[in-house]
Parts: structure tokens; sequence; C-alpha cells
């Protein structure tokens, strides 16, 4: 990872430009520059082989500002410190984005999830949460699922986690299975997040779903659910690729299909009647829309000259790099930021939360119309920043974000900002043109 991938230094530069945008001091940077706590573990797992391996695990806890924090736990071999810095503090952007009551985290596991069996994998969930039981809670910090992990992980972890409490807590984690507490809706949340978000684009610069065409980048929670969700509002998916292939069909991949091969296969790889293709020409084909819903830095400078897509809805964290985000604007393409494209994820979360604190559980159709209308109004919140001062979707987000948690840490005390009688920010005086 270099400094130009780092998604710490990323976020970083976000931050610092939305404060300078916003007309706010220095003092704003300084207080969310850096999480407030890191904590490193090291969990031992007995090996099928007899032997033992040490696995080391991270959380970051970026601000609690707003409410606990919260955010998913990753499993993958390139998680770093790093990598869940940054990853927290987009949590922080995006919870502020949506208006929940929580700051951001993130957890992450250096691991190949692939190589281990299931009690290997089940052992390391559990010491992974027992390591951080003291830093974690339903008023402090609650994870949920994120690459690698699942409803099924949660479960585990939330056993553990009341074995620890000595008691039943079943807000202390979001995206468990139903039977413990989990919320209908959630599994489908982050992708039906994106079809809102990808709706309301589409409707802005005048694309008919029924005639428009996309393209999707991973295959997993996010990448199946946004495609199959695209598919029923009439969008023809084209393209879909996964760590160990893809499938490519220029009249439209029959997604109900490909879904049930997939999970026979573990891949999309070798779907009849489908080719094989690269990234790179999934990201240069000639679409409505493109979704990158795998990994950070997909989209960098070389990639973003390729895209010919009108928009770029981010359903991953943090798949544009800076230089690809800057190429992506001047080409006049409309990227739906990941602080708003994937919020659907954390949003149906705080519901799965608030429907635990309650002890009384919603169906879906109610799930899913609250998450309609908060991906919609923030939606629209942003893009009439964008529209008032000329600047990206991305960039009127973090407005947005920055401002609501600067206005948090000043009602705390923390900073001292005059929220009353505020100088216009520099943004609304032009900055931005
Ligand atoms: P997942 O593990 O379920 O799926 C990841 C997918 O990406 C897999 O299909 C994998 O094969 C594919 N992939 C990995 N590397 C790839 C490559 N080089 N090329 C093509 N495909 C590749 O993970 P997920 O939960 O779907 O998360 C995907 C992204 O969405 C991540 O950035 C995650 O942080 C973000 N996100 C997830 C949620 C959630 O609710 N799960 C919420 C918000 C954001």
């Amino acid at each position: 990872m270099s400094d130009l991938t780092n998604p710490f230094l990323i976020v970083q530069g976000q931050l610092h430009r939305a404060v300078e945008n916003l007309g706010f001091p220095e003092d704003v940077y300084e207080v969310f520059k850096e999480p407030f706590r890191i904590t490193r573990v090291a969990v031992p797992v007995h090996m099928e082989n007899g032997s033992i391996q040490t696995f080391i695990g991270f959380r970051a806890q970026h601000t609690d500002v707003t409410g606990p924090t919260k955010g998913g736990i990753r499993f993958h071999q390139d998680v770093s410190e790093d990598e869940v810095k940054g990853l927290s503090m987009w949590m922080t952007f995006k919870t502020a984005v949506m208006g929940l009551p929580y700051g951001g985290a993130k957890g992450g596991v250096i691991c190949d999830p692939g190589t281990l069996t299931e009690r290997e994998l089940e052992e390391l969930s559990r010491g992974y949460i027992r390591q951080l039981a003291p830093v974690m809670g339903p008023e402090i910090d609650i994870p949920a699922p994120d690459v690698n992990t699942n409803p099924k992980i949660m479960g585990w972890m939330l056993d553990e986690f009341d074995k620890v409490r000595g008691h039943h807590t079943p807000g202390f984690i979001t995206g468990k299975p139903l039977v413990l507490g989990g919320s209908l809706g959630r599994d489908a949340a982050t992708g039906r997040g994106v079809l809102f978000v990808v709706l309301r684009a589409m409707d802005r610069l005048g694309i008919d779903p029924k005639k428009a065409t996309a393209a999707v980048q991973g295959f997993g929670n996010v990448g199946t659910h946004s495609a199959r969700l695209l598919a029923e509002a009439g969008v023809k998916i084209v393209a879909v690729s996964d760590v160990r292939g893809s499938a490519y069909n220029p009249d439209g991949l029959d997604i109900p299909a490909l879904l049930r091969y997939a999970q026979e296969h573990r891949t999309t790889k070798g779907f009849p009647g489908s080719r094989e293709i690269s990234n790179d020409d999934l990201f240069s084909l000639d679409v409505d829309v493109i979704v990158p819903a795998a990994l950070e830095n997909q989209i960098d400078g070389k990639r973003a000259e390729l895209v010919k897509a009108r928009i770029v809805a981010e359903a991953a964290n943090g798949p544009t790099t800076p230089e690809g985000d800057e190429l992506l604007a001047e080409r006049g393409i409309f990227v739906i930021p990941d602080i708003l494209c994937n919020a659907g994820g954390v949003t149906v979360s705080y519901f799965e939360w608030v429907q635990n604190t309650m002890g009384y559980y919603w169906p879906e159709d109610e799930v899913n119309d609250k998450l309609l209308r908060m991906m919609n109004d923030a939606f629209d919140t942003i893009y009439k920043m964008r529209n008032e001062h000329k600047v990206t979707m991305r960039e009127a987000a973090y407005l947005v974000a920055v401002h609501r948690v600067a206005e948090a840490a000043t009602a705390r005390g923390w900073l001292s900002l005059d929220f009353q009688h505020q100088v216009p920010p520099a943004i609304l005086r032009g900055a931005g043109d």
C-alpha cells in the first residue's frame, strides 16, 4: 500500500479539504484527524493440524462525539492498522451523512478465511471478541459484518460477548441471525441502499432504469444484493466479477440463475452463456452504471480514464483513489460517494440496534420504507449542496458530515466554534466554484 492508496491518509485529506471548504479553523481537523482509540489484539487459534497459530487483529474507534462507535469487522489477508483507521473515519462521516447517533469504528483480522476450517474460524472470531470485550458494548462500540464476515460469525461473536458479560446483550452486534435479534432486511440493506441512490441519480440525470445497463465488481454481500435489486428494477446487468473470475454477457446476465451458480461454484467464472473479462475491461464497459462492490483503490488514475459509465456508484468503501476521483470529476462522471452510496448497511444496523433496545421487531416492509426515506433524504441534501456550491457529490457529502461532527464537538465543549453567528463558510462564499 503506497501513500496514494493508504485509506487513512486518503480520508485525512478528505477531512482537511472539507474543513477548509467550510471555513472552519484547523482545530476541527486536529480533533478528528486520528481515531481516539486503536486496540491491537493477538489471538491464538488451535489449528486442525495440532499447531497453534496466532492471528493479529485491530479495532479502531474514531470518535464517539455523536454516539457509540459503529462499524464492521473484516477478515482479510491485507488488513492493516492504517486500513482499519481509515475505514473507521469513513464510518464516522457515513453515520454523520445519514444523521445516525453513532461515531465510526472498524475492525479487522489479518487472515485468509478461505484457508481456515469452520472450527478454526469460530475460535478466531470468539477470541477476537473476548479480547476486545472491555472496549465494546451496545453503548460503547457496536460491530457488524464486513468483507468475509457474515451473520453466522456475528452469532458466534454475540455468544462470546454474552458469556463475558454474563447476560444477554443483543444490541452488542448487528447483522446477526434473525433468531438472535437480527433485523429483517439487514442482509440486503447495503445493496438496497445502493439501489435507492442509483435510482435517485438516474432520475436526476434523466436515465430510464428500464433502458439502462450496469456492471458490478464484487459478488459478495453488497455486490449480489445490488445486482439482484438493480435487475429487479429493470436495469440490465451485463457484467459481474469476483476475486476468482467474472461473467460478461452484453445481452444481460440472468441474475437469479447467476446467484444460484455462484452459490454452488463459489465464483461467477464459467457461468453458462457468459465469457470472462478482466477488471480493466469491466471498468471500461459502455454501460450507464458501474458499481464497485469489492475493495478499496479499484478505480485509480488509469482506470478512471477508461470509465465510460455516466454513474459510478461506490458500493465498496474507498473504491476510488484521489487521483481517480479527480479524473472522474474532470470527465463529468457522476460519482455517488461511498459514505452515501453504501450507507444502507449501517442505517439498517441502526434499525436493528433500536429494535434490540425496544425488544420489539418490525416487519420487513417497515424497515425498507424507513431506509428508502433516509437514503432519499441524504441523497437530496447532498445533491442540493452539490448544485448550490458547484462541488462534487463527494465534496458535498463531506461538507454535510464534517459540519455535523464539528457542531456536535462544539456542543460538547471540545471546540469553540460559533454556530449561532457563524461567518458564512468559505464554501458558501464561492470557494468551491
Ligand atoms: P464480501 O466479502 O461479502 O464480498 C466481497 C466480494 O468482492 C467477493 O465477491 C470477492 O470475491 C470480491 N472481490 C475481492 N477482490 C476482488 C477483485 N480484485 N476483483 C473482483 N472482485 C473482488 O464483502 P461485502 O460485505 O460485500 O463488502 C464489499 C465492500 O462493501 C467492502 O468495501 C465493504 O467495506 C463495503 N461495505 C459492506 C457493507 C456490508 O453491509 N457488508 C456495508 C457497507 C460497505
